[in-house]
């Protein structure tokens, strides 16, 4: 099971990870990015481009409680 978090202390809002992945990610009224409720559906591939894409690093993906290495 996947699951995202993104670190909202760090998000820039450059708005990267909506654009390329914009079933899992949505830019808040605050200016950072949080998750929607089906994110984890979204295809693995387009969740990795985008927590690699962050340009400061906020995505972090688990797979079974288990921290994906990204870099
Ligand atoms: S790509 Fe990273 S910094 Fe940019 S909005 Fe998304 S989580 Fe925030």
């Amino acid at each position: 099971m996947i699951k995202i978090e993104v670190d909202q202390s760090i998000c820039c809002g450059s708005k990267m990870c909506v654009t390329l992945a914009p079933e899992a990610f949505v830019l808040l009224d605050a200016g950072m990015a949080g998750t929607l409720p089906h994110a984890a559906d979204s295809p693995f591939d387009l969740l990795l481009k985008a927590a690699k894409s962050c340009p400061t690093q906020c995505i972090a993906l688990f797979r079974d409680d288990e921290e994906i290495k990204l870099y």
